[in-house]
């Protein structure tokens, strides 16, 4: 007997898993979709803000995962927990057990081996593929993209071992396809016909009848989706841009979180903005100096707490300290290259987006960790 299949979403605190969430609610009422955050303890206020309001718009509760409690004392949160029983040094780049430990494993622990979806904020304008789970019971959909699936399922469809299947499907009669869309289906992979063509060809020809040809294949597989009789979102032909987002978040009355609002500052006369590019622990190893600055003049609470992480040869920020970067003169230093650096991204993007936040935030977007910033 086939197990029931989950259908899961996580919200990082972040735009876009946020917009999802409402996105999922509005177009699929009928998915009954567990929402979950996986809480570190080192959050921002703004981000425990926007999963409170979250909660109220989906009119049900957003689970919080968390990797492990502090049971004797009930004073240390997950993050601090682990860095002082386990890991002794601070997560980087080279090193993110943070990411391991306190939003992969317990979403894994989460879903245990149960079949799962589990629908993704990616949106249409990236180009990245974020956490594919290597477990087997879960699958990844993309419901903002044009491709709403993994790698990994459009790799295993347009093997050249199976046009033979998916012929026989459209000769079935199980899904309508044009002769354009039969032809490219059998033209088989070669080196000058890669994978990514005619992925891209068979989705521009007609991307709800390749939608249903994947749903179809997948029934003879053991992914997740094979063991529903139906699944709305391959219908779904719609794809959504940064722009989309931001527009989601306001109508539904959510909210832009508060972190990404541009705050102006002013260094030797000339004026700049600056932001929270992303969600995450208010430490994060991710962020630019910039942030490191906004952090400090907007958050000093968590600015110095971040500072006691500190250690010799340990620091959040790459190559300085947080008490080096925190001297005024480095600081107005940090702001006076921001200045530049904004100067040149808009005239580098004048003309490829009418929304000024898409110009600042483009480049960080495609920075960092799928789990922790979508
Ligand atoms: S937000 Fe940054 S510090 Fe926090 S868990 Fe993710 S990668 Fe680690």
């Amino acid at each position: 007997m086939s197990q029931k299949v989950r259908h899961v979403l996580g919200i990082s605190g972040g735009k876009d898993s946020a917009a999802l969430a409402i996105y999922m609610k509005d177009n699929y009422p009928e998915l009954d979709i567990e929402y979950y955050t996986a809480d570190t303890g080192e959050e921002l206020q703004e981000t425990y803000d926007l999963v409170t309001r979250l909660e109220v718009y989906l009119g049900k509760p957003i689970i919080r995962l968390t990797h492990s409690k502090d049971t004797e004392n009930h004073q240390l949160g997950p993050f601090e927990l682990l860095y002082k029983s386990k890991f002794k040094y601070l997560p980087s780049t080279q090193s993110r057990w943070c990411t391991q430990y306190l939003k992969l494993r317990p979403f894994e622990m989460f879903i245990g081996n149960d079949p799962v979806v589990s629908y993704v904020g990616i949106r249409g304008d990236e180009e990245r593929e974020g956490y594919i789970s290597k477990k087997s019971n879960i699958q990844s959909i993309f419901p903002f993209r044009k491709n709403i699936w993994s790698e990994d399922v459009t790799t295993k469809v347009l093997a050249n071992d199976n046009i033979k299947q998916l012929l026989g499907t459209i000769e079935a009669g199980e899904v309508t396809v044009d002769d354009e869309f039969r032809e490219i289906i059998a033209e088989p992979l070669s080196l000058r016909f890669s994978a990514k063509k005619k992925l891209d060809l068979l989705l521009n020809a007609d991307t709800k009848a390749f939608n249903q040809l994947v749903f179809s294949y997948l029934k003879t597989t053991r992914y997740p989706l094979s063991q529903v009789d139906s699944f709305p979102v391959v219908a779904d032909t719609k794809v959504s841009v940064k722009e989309d987002i931001f527009a989601l978040l306001r109508t539904s009355g959510v909210g832009i979180p508060k972190y990404y609002e541009e705050l102006e500052f002013e260094v030797d006369g000339e004026k700049g903005t600056y932001s929270r590019s992303r969600s995450g622990c208010y430490f994060c190893f991710f962020q630019q100096k910039i942030e490191w600055v906004w952090l400090y003049e907007q958050h000093p609470e968590l600015f110095e707490k971040a500072g006691k992480y500190e250690k010799e040869g340990y620091t959040w920020s790459e190559r300085e300290s947080l008490t080096e970067l925190m001297k005024p003169e480095r600081i107005e230093q940090i702001k006076r290259e921001y200045i530049q650096k904004q100067k040149k991204r808009v005239e580098q993007s004048a003309n490829s987006s009418p929304f000024l936040m898409d110009k600042f935030l483009d480049e960080d977007d495609q920075q960092g960790c799928a789990a922790c910033f979508i």
